[in-house]
């Protein structure tokens, strides 16, 4: 598994889930640290991105294309 931050090398790792008082089973980082688990990645995959917004800013190149250009 590669690290979604710093692309380093990640290895299986069992941690104990304090609510559920069982061990889960997870990957942490070799280079940075990071650690996830099935949690944190079902979190990670429902999350829809924000969409980015397509309102044009008044005055951008973008905003004046078509326009003005007798
Ligand atoms: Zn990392």
């Amino acid at each position: 598994m590669q690290c979604l931050r710093c692309k380093g090398l990640m290895i299986a790792v069992h941690m104990r889930d304090l609510s559920s008082r069982h061990s889960v089973s997870g990957w942490h980082c070799l280079l940075c640290g990071a650690t996830t688990d099935p949690g944190i990645e079902a979190n990670r995959v429902s999350h829809v991105p924000p969409v980015r917004s397509r309102t044009r800013v008044p005055g951008s190149p973008a905003a004046r294309l078509g326009k003005g250009r007798a």
